[in-house]
């Protein structure tokens, strides 16, 4: 409006100087008007560039600010790109963004935390319930024959082991949970190591019915690995193969984009598609009656397995079709 003033103003006068051949600039008292309505307009626009790129956007700020001290953090902030004040909101509207995410990942790992303690608590109170029933049952005298007996005490062994193994697992993924464990890490001839391991782990399939095929040569190459943990992560895989296989298991290496595959492939039940996500949650099983009871699972292998192959910088990937079997493939760098 005040520049339209001003046009106009500068018009007429120009005119009127025109017509009485009088220069504008030979009139101070014009000259005055001009320059002071120069200056109005200037002020008025500066105001009005200060209120849009300063003021309104540190309101903007304040008001989430505000909103943030509240515990809201859904509210975005409105700014203009360009500027300083514009990147300095930018930067508070990426902090409220991070802020916010944190606090869900918080949230989603105290559920976590929740879920995993009831789930201890859970399974290690269901065998221990079971050994003291047994136990009672063989201290109350009602057991009389030696048959029966035997097969109370097996139970109570049997379930004593699983308590161990559950206790063992449980120790390894909450102290990897809580970064409390260390790589060794050393520069490691993938080809030794798994001739090493795979070669003593026939041993084990000597009288069973199960056969292990060894794909060889595996491959040959540097690989940077804590080796006990590299034991740890084959010795849950080549367990879980031998667990569900029906006749045989392979294992197979293979180099892709610069990573070392190593494959445990069983002809076991295989895997319904449903519960494929949900396979690395600690304690997660299939069946968990089943799974439990005649395969003596604690369902915290493969939550192992997936942390110890993370923390080489690998990754663990699973393929399975139901009635055809099983394979697991962990993928670790290559020492290039
Ligand atoms: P666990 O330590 O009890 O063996 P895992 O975490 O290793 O538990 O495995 C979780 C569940 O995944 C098992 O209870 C089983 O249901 C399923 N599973 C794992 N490996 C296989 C496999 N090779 N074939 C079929 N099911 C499997």
């Amino acid at each position: 409006m005040f520049t339209t003033i001003f046009v106009f103003y500068i018009f007429f006068t120009y005119k009127i100087d025109k017509i009485q051949q009088v220069s504008l600039f030979k009139s101070p008292y014009l000259l005055l008007a001009v320059l002071v309505t120069v200056l109005i307009v200037y002020f008025m626009v500066m105001i009005m560039l200060i209120t849009k790129y300063i003021f309104e956007p540190i309101s903007e700020m304040k008001k989430a600010a505000e909103q943030i001290k509240t515990g809201n953090l859904n509210y975005p902030i409105q700014f203009t790109e360009g500027n300083e004040i514009g990147e300095f909101c930018k930067e508070f509207d990426k902090m409220r963004i991070r802020l916010k995410d944190t606090i869900l990942e918080q949230h989603e790992l105290e559920k976590r935390r929740k879920r995993l303690i009831a789930s201890i608590t859970h399974d290690l109170r269901t065998p221990l319930t079971s050994i003291k029933g047994y136990v009672e049952a063989l201290q109350d005298g009602i057991v009389k024959d030696k048959e029966t007996y035997d097969k109370y005490l097996a139970t109570i062994n049997e379930k004593s082991d699983l308590l161990n193994h559950l206790i063992d697992d449980l120790s390894v993924y909450t102290k990897q949970e809580l970064g409390e464990f260390t790589l060794n890490i050393e520069r490691i001839h993938s080809g030794r190591l798994l001739n090493n391991y795979f070669n003593h782990k026939q041993y084990d399939f000597k009288y069973s019915d199960i056969e292990l095929v060894l794909k060889k040569p595996f491959i040959s190459t540097y690989i940077n690995v804590d080796p006990y943990r590299m034991t740890q992560i084959l010795d849950n895989l080549l367990s879980n193969a031998k667990k569900y296989a029906r006749t045989q298991i392979i294992v197979s290496t293979k180099v892709i984009q610069y990573h070392l595959r190593i494959s445990v492939q069983d002809d076991g039940e295989g895997i319904p598609e449903d519960f494929i996500q949900n396979l690395f949650d600690p304690f997660f099983m299939v069946n968990k009656k089943k799974d439990q009871k005649e395969k003596g699972g604690s369902g915290l292998g493969l939550a192992i397995v997936k942390q110890l192959t993370e923390a080489h910088d690998g990754e663990i990937l699973v393929e399975s079709v139901l009635d055809h079997g099983t394979t697991f493939t962990i993928e670790i760098p290559i020492d290039r």
